[in-house]
C-alpha cells in the first residue's frame, strides 16, 4: 500500500469558469515519491492548471510531508516526528486540525507497524 495519498478535486477557473479536475496530493512520502517532493520544494505541488489559460495559481489544500529517516539516529535525530503538516490557507485552525488528525489517521493505518506513537508525543509541527 503506497503511504502518498491522493484526492481529485473540481473546481472552475477563476479567470474563464472552465471546470479543472485537478489531483491534489494530499500525503506525500519523500521516500517514495521524491518527485513529488521536489515539486513541494518548488512550492508547485498544488498547482491549477486550467486547460484553456494555463496554470491559474495555488490549489487551497493541506499537505502532510511524511520524511521517513534512513535509519535510526540519522537525519532528523532529536527524536522529531519524520513529519511535516503545511495547513491549507483559508481555514480555521479547528479546521486545520481536522485535516491534520485525518492525514495522520490514513498515514498511520498506510504505515502499519513502522507507525511509532511517540512520534505525536510533541505535537504536531506545523508549517505556516
Ligand atoms: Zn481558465
Amino acid at each position: 500500500m503506497p503511504h502518498s495519498f491522493q484526492e481529485t478535486a473540481e473546481l472552475d477557473c477563476p479567470r474563464c469558469g472552465t471546470r479543472i479536475r485537478a489531483e491534489l496530493w494530499l500525503i506525500v512520502d519523500a521516500a517514495e515519491r521524491p518527485d513529488l517532493l521536489e515539486q513541494v520544494r518548488q512550492g508547485r505541488l498544488h498547482e491549477l492548471t486550467c486547460p484553456n489559460c494555463g496554470p491559474v495559481g495555488q490549489a487551497d489544500a493541506p499537505l502532510l510531508l511524511y520524511t521517513p529517516s534512513p535509519s535510526k539516529g540519522e537525519g532528523r535525530g532529536g527524536g522529531l516526528p519524520p513529519f511535516l503538516f503545511s495547513p491549507a490557507q483559508s481555514t480555521t485552525a479547528e479546521q486545520d486540525q481536522e485535516h491534520a488528525r485525518a492525514l495522520l489517521t490514513r498515514l498511520r493505518a498506510s504505515l502499519g507497524p513502522a507507525w511509532q506513537d511517540e512520534w505525536l508525543a510533541q505535537g504536531l509541527p506545523a508549517l505556516p
